[in-house]
C-alpha cells in the first residue's frame, strides 16, 4: 500500500543530476584499499570480545572498546545511550552433552541463550516427544502448542526431551552451494519492481500467509504493517512462555532439539523462551548436530535404552538489565543540527562469536566514521554512527531509540529532531559486499543513489531495487517515515553456514568484502552529508495502533 502510495504522489518530480565529487570518492578507495583497519575491528569484536548477548557483560566490554575506538578516531560525543529495562544477563561458563548409554560420545552440541542451569551435571533417560514443526504464524503456533500439551502431559517427568522429530531440510538446500556471490541474472531479478499484489483486506481471524522461503519472509515480514508485527512479536513470546511453563510444570531435567541447516558439526542457536525476570524460564534447552540427533533418533526406533548427562552453567541475573545503544558523532560544520545517521546491530547471538551477524556491519561502520575522520572531510550534516543491541530479540535497540529522539510509530507524535535528520544507512545481511541498495519503496531517493553509485560500478556495484527488505534496524526508521536503508549484499555463506550459528567466527568474514562496503558507506554518508538538500522522504505513514489483542492479523500487503 505505502510503495504504491508513494510511486503515485512523487511521479511528477524529476530529481536534478546529482554532484558526486570524485577526488573525494578516490581518496576514499585510496584510504580504505591501503589502510584499512577493518579486519582489525572484527578481530576484536569476535575473536577478542565475541559473543556479544544483549545486556551481558561481554557486550558491554566489547561496546567499551568500540567507544575507546571511535574516541580515537577523533569522533565526539561518544557515549553508551542506555534503553531498557532489557531482561536477564546471560554469560556462559560451561555445558556440555553427553551420551552414556548404549556407549560414551560427547555430542556436538550448544546451549540456547538464557537457559535455565542444570547445577552440576545430570543423567537421565531420554524421550521422544517432537513439537509441530515452527510456524511463523503465532496463532497457529498457539494451537500446536495446546495439542502437544494435550498428548504429553504427565508423561514427562524425570526425563531428557527429544523435541525435534527428523529435521527437514530447507526445501531445495541440498542443490544449494554453500557459498553464492549474486550473479547478473540474479540482480536483475532483485532489480524488477516486485508485480503489484492486491492487499486483500484486513480480516481479523484469518491465518498470516507467512513464506517458508527465508529471503521472501524477510521481504514479506518487511511489508506488513508495524502494528502486525509487533502483536506477531507479542503471540509469540506468549507460545514459548506457555510451552516453557508446560515443560518446568511436567518437571522435565532438558531439552534436546535439532535445526533444519544443522548438519557437518554446524549447530544454530538462539533463545529458550523467555528472558524476562517475570516470566516462566525455559529448561536447560540444548540444539544438537544433525547426524549427532539423529543417533538418537535411530536409538528411539531400534527401542534401545539412551541415557544422557547434560551440564549447563552460565552466569545469570536474577533481575532484567538494562541495554545500550553505542553512539558518537562528526560533528557538521555548517549545518551541525543536521544529522545523517549510519548504523549496525552489535548484539550477537551465543555459540559462535557474532562475525557475519552483526561483527561485520558494526566493524563496517566503525571503518567507515574512521574514513571521514582521517581523510579529515568537511560535511555540512553531523554524521552520527549507532551500534544497536537487542535487535536480535526484535530490533529492540534501535526502536528505542527511534521512539526516544524521533517518533512513536503508534501515534506517528514526532519530535522536533524529526525533521532534522537526513536518513540512516544500515549494514546487517552478513560479510557480503555491497551489490547494491533496496530503496525501501522511495522512488524519489532513486537517482541519489545512482550518481553516488556509479562510480562503485567496477567494484560490482550495480543494483538499485524499489523492493522492501525487512529483518533488521532501518525498519525502525522507515517506520516512522524517515529514510532508512539496507544494501544489497552478497549471500556467500551466511544463510547456509553462519547465521546464528556456533560457526559464526571470524574466518568466515572476507577482507575484501567488507574493505569494498566500507569505501562504499563512507562515499554515500559523505554526499548524504553535503548534498544541499536533505534526502526525499516518502509520505509519513498512518499512525499505527496496535491491532486487536485476541485477533489473529492477516498479512493485508506485500
Ligand atoms: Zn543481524
Amino acid at each position: 500500500m505505502r510503495i504504491a502510495a508513494a510511486v503515485f504522489l512523487l511521479a511528477g518530480i524529476v530529481a536534478a543530476q546529482e554532484r558526486v565529487d570524485l577526488s573525494v570518492v578516490n581518496r576514499i578507495k585510496a584510504e580504505e584499499f591501503e589502510h584499512s583497519k577493518v579486519m582489525e575491528h572484527i578481530e576484536y569484536l569476535t575473536d577478542v570480545y565475541g559473543p556479544r548477548l544483549t545486556a551481558s557483560p561481554e557486550f558491554k566490554q566489547a561496546a567499551d572498546w568500540a567507544l575507546k575506538q571511535l574516541e580515537s578516531y577523533g569522533l565526539t560525543n561518544g557515549h553508551l545511550e542506555k534503553w531498557g529495562p532489557f531482561g536477564r544477563s546471560w554469560t556462559l561458563q560451561q555445558y556440555a552433552v553427553e551420551l552414556l548409554e548404549p556407549r560414551y560420545s560427547l555430542m556436538n552440541a550448544a546451549p540456547l541463550a538464557w537457559s535455565r542451569n542444570t547445577n552440576g551435571p545430570i543423567a537421565g533417560d531420554v524421550t521422544l516427544a517432537p513439537l509441530a514443526a515452527r510456524s511463523f504464524d503465532p496463532a497457529q503456533a498457539e494451537k500446536d502448542l495446546e495439542s502437544y500439551i494435550a498428548k504429553y502431559k504427565g508423561k514427562l517427568r524425570g526425563k531428557i526431551v527429544m523435541i525435534s522429530s527428523e529435521a527437514r531440510p530447507t526445501a531445495g538446500s541440498e542443490n544449494q552451494p554453500l557459498i553464492k556471490r549474486y550473479t547478473d541474472v540474479d540482480l536483475a531479478g532483485i532489480a524488477k519492481a516486485p508485480e503489484p499484489v492486491f492487499h486483500i483486506p484486513y480480516t481479523p481471524g484469518e491465518p498470516l500467509k507467512i513464506p517458508e522461503d527465508p529471503m521472501q519472509r524477510l521481504e514479506y515480514m518487511g511489508g506488513l504493517p508495524e502494528s502486525v508485527r509487533e502483536q506477531m512479536r507479542e503471540q509469540t513470546k506468549d507460545v514459548a512462555d506457555k510451552r516453557s511453563q508446560f515443560f518446568n510444570d511436567e518437571g522435565v531435567l532438558a531439552l534436546l532439539q535439532n535445526d533444519t541447516r544443522a548438519h557437518d558439526g554446524l549447530v544454530f542457536a538462539e533463545a529458550a523462551g523467555s528472558y524476562e525476570p517475570a516470566k516462566a524460564q525455559a529448561p536447560p534447552t540444548f540444539v544438537i548436530t544433525k547426524e549427532h540427533y539423529d543417533r538418537l533418533l535411530h536409538l528411539v526406533r531400534l527401542k534401545q535404552p539412551i541415557r544422557v548427562q547434560v551440564s549447563l552453567h552460565a552466569e545469570q541475573s536474577a533481575d532484567a538489565k538494562d541495554a545500550y545503544n553505542i553512539v558518537a558523532e562528526i560533528p557538521g560544520s555548517s549545518k551541525p543540527d543536521e544529522v545523517v545517521m549510519l548504523g549496525a546491530h552489535f548484539d550477537s547471538w551465543n555459540s559462535g562469536t557474532g562475525a557475519t551477524d552483526n561483527g561485520a556491519g558494526s566493524a563496517v561502520m566503525m571503518e567507515v566514521v574512521r574514513l571521514l575522520k582521517t581523510l579529515d572531510l568537511k560535511m555540512d550534516r553531523t554524521v552520527r554512527i549507532a551500534m544497536w543491541s537487542g535487535e536480535e530479540q526484535g530490533l529492540l535497540g534501535s526502536r528505542a531509540y527511534v521512539k526516544e529522539h524521533f517518533g512513536d510509530p503508534k501515534t506517528m507524535k514526532i519530535t522536533s529532531q524529526h525533521a532534522k535528520l537526513s536518513g540512516y544507512f544500515n549494514l546487517d545481511n552478513g560479510s557480503g559486499k555491497i551489490r547494491g541498495v533496496y530503496l525501501q519503496g522511495n522512488d524519489s531517493i532513486r537517482p541519489l543513489f545512482e550518481s553516488w553509485l556509479e562510480p562503485f560500478r567496477d567494484l560490482g556495484v550495480s543494483t538499485i531495487t524499489i523492493r522492501n527488505t525487512g529483518g533488521t534496524d532501518h525498519l525502525s526508521f522507515d517506520a516512522v517515515g524517515l529514510p532508512g536503508f539496507q544494501f544489497i549484499q552478497d549471500p556467500l555463506d551466511y544463510m547456509t553456514v553462519t547465521h546464528h550459528s556456533n560457526m559464526d567466527v571470524s574466518d568466515h568474514v572476507l577482507a575484501g568484502d567488507l574493505m569494498q562496503a566500507s569505501a562504499i558507506i563512507a562515499s554515500v554518508v559523505y554526499d548524504a552529508a553535503t548534498r544541499p538538500e536533505m534526502l526525499p522522504r516518502k509520505p509519513l505513514p498512518k499512525p499505527q495502533p496496535a491491532a486487536p489483542a485476541q485477533a489473529s492479523p492477516k498479512a493485508a500487503t506485500l
